[in-house]
């Protein structure tokens, strides 16, 4: 039985005071809530905030991106092993954002998520179509393709860590999602061919859907049986609408 995962990304938004007081009225929210697991990714400036503002309650910290090194001239980045000495749980890897405004291969990425593993750090590797290669009925080449190079490298006993977040591209703060169906139907996709590989990881490892997900269409995506969990941009911004998300999946 997979433990659902709703998961916030703020993105480029929030100063240290709002992050604060966001998770204070937050937690008050979501307090008992013990069947999904929650969790929050700020910009690095605010990630000690949000930690330390969570003490105390179930919800969890992640970072938005790293840099695959552990330290050095590295002009800009953060390391795994930094987040890992903070305790920060988890990191998003390969975001589209990332990718498309910020040139990020699939080679980086690879190299992100094995850099997280070896620091304790759980990846949170975001993959999706573009809506031309949905047109073109891609999706299913595109996935695959992104996921096998993420894990490259990666054992069966650390795969079981990572989260996987199928965001197709044309779905993020568009307000357009894909129906619930058919996100399920490309997890169940991506869930297969992780299990050629990893056999006996393949019904552990969570899968989440982002894109445009909010109050009012989360109860249906969670309905679907390989669904495990949201990757929530716009909608995880207010305790109101991120805790009724979570209180809709819980
Ligand atoms: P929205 O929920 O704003 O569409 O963003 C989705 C996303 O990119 C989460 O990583």
């Amino acid at each position: 039985m997979r433990k659902p995962f709703i998961c916030g990304n703020w993105k480029m938004n929030k100063n240290v005071e709002e992050a604060e007081s966001m998770i204070t009225s937050l937690k008050d929210k979501v307090e008992g809530v013990d069947n999904v697991e929650m969790g929050i990714c700020p910009t690095a400036l605010c990630l000690t905030t949000v930690k330390d503002a969570a003490a105390g309650s179930d919800i969890v910290t992640g970072a938005e991106n790293i840099y695959w090194k552990d330290s050095g001239a590295y002009t800009g980045e953060i390391s795994a092993k930094m987040l890992a000495d903070s305790e920060i749980e988890y990191t998003i890897v390969g975001h589209s954002e990332r990718r498309e405004i910020f040139g990020e291969s699939d080679y980086e990425v690879n190299k992100k998520v094995i850099s997280a593993l070896s620091h304790g750090v759980k990846p949170i590797v975001c993959v999706g179509e573009t809506l031309e290669e949905r047109k073109a009925d891609q999706i299913e080449a595109k996935v695959n393709f992104q996921v096998d190079s993420a894990l490259a490298g990666v054992s069966e006993k650390e795969v079981e860590d990572i989260v996987i977040a199928y965001e197709p591209i044309w779905a993020i703060g568009t307000g357009e999602t894909a129906s619930a169906e058919e996100a399920n139907r490309v997890i169940g996709i991506i869930r297969d061919n992780i299990r050629k590989e990893y056999p006996n990881a393949a019904d552990k490892i969570r899968i989440q859907y982002g894109g445009s997900v909010k109050p009012h269409n989360v109860e249906e995506i969670m309905a679907q049986e390989e669904i495990d969990g949201a990757l929530v941009g716009g909608a995880s911004l207010e305790a109101d609408s991120f805790s009724e998300i979570i209180l809709k999946t819980a």
